[in-house]
């Protein structure tokens, strides 16, 4: 079951804007919020729920706190914030107009509207140089720091030999679920941030390596582009990717296969 809670036309003062008088002089920010929660009305108490009032003098202070150039980053700032701060909301879309935006035209208002919400990942770990379960600790506690990202769970970790040819040392292989209010390119960036901060070096595709972290699956999204394929093209084919993600979650979707994680690891050993 879903909630929903709606602030309509909350009006604050405060400077955002690309001009230079816009940024000394106020303005009224008008903003439109969807909270979508999980949490159960039938309860009818206030824990576990989100407190109206609570969001209210958030964007209150957040939008008189801070001077955006565009009303677009002013609306995703805000709904990542209350995301972050309220653990009960899993989406939200916030929409922040500019009715005095300053045109010397006959309208109404501009608005812009950012929508998002916590997404589940799984990430996959993988490391054969020097401490390798320090390594994968470190990952794991990386991710736990990461800003916009919560650790849902982390697989036992698991001894492989070298996949591809390249590598010559054994593995510590495991992977982790999270959830993410960031998209997957931003995770992509976090994700190769925490291997820099494991001094990985790129010398060779499929090479030793001290840390490796991979984003297997972003929800049920597809992506082909050039830096992110999602689903990891690889995981099909990878028992060391397949065995940890269905240990965390055998129902776990690959969108590309139609098949869920522990499906696709029968698969593969049967064959
Ligand atoms: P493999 O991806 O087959 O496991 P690898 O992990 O050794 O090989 P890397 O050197 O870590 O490969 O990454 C090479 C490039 O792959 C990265 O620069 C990244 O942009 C790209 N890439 C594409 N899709 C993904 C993904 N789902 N997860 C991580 N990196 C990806
Ligand atoms: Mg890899
Ligand atoms: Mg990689």
């Amino acid at each position: 079951m879903r909630t929903y809670i709606d602030i309509r036309n909350l009006k604050i003062l405060a400077c955002h804007g690309c001009h230079a008088e816009e940024k000394t002089e106020k303005q009224p920010f008008v903003f439109t919020v969807r909270l979508e929660t999980d949490f159960s009305g039938a309860r009818d108490r206030l824990e576990g729920t989100v407190s109206y009032s609570d969001v209210m003098k958030l964007l209150v202070g957040f939008c008189e706190g801070h001077c955006f150039n565009l009303i677009e980053t002013l609306a995703t700032e805000a709904a990542k914030l209350i995301l972050k701060r309220f653990s009960s909301v899993r989406r939200v879309r916030v929409t922040v107009a500019k009715p005095e935006a300053p045109v010397p035209l006959d309208f109404e208002t501009v608005s812009a509207t950012a929508e998002l919400g916590w997404e589940t990942a799984f990430v996959a770990l993988g490391s054969n140089l020097g401490d390798r379960k320090g390594y994968l600790d470190g990952a794991v506690s990386f991710l736990r720091e990461a800003e916009g990202v919560r650790v849902l769970g982390v697989s036992s970790y698991l001894e492989t030999e070298p996949y591809g040819g390249v590598a010559d040392r054994l593995f510590l292989n495991a992977a982790a679920k999270i959830e993410t209010i960031l998209s997957p390119l931003e995770l992509l960036d976090v994700l190769q941030e925490g291997e820099r901060a494991a001094h990985r070096e790129r010398k060779e595709h499929w090479g030793n390596r001290t840390l490796d972290l991979d984003l297997l699956l972003y929800g049920e999204e597809i992506v082909r582009s050039e830096r992110l394929t999602l689903p990891h093209p690889e995981m099909t084919k990878r028992e060391f990717v397949l065995a940890p993600l269905a240990e965390l979650d055998p129902f776990a979707f690959v969108p590309t296969e139609r098949k869920t994680a522990g499906e696709l690891l029968a698969r593969l050993r049967q064959k």
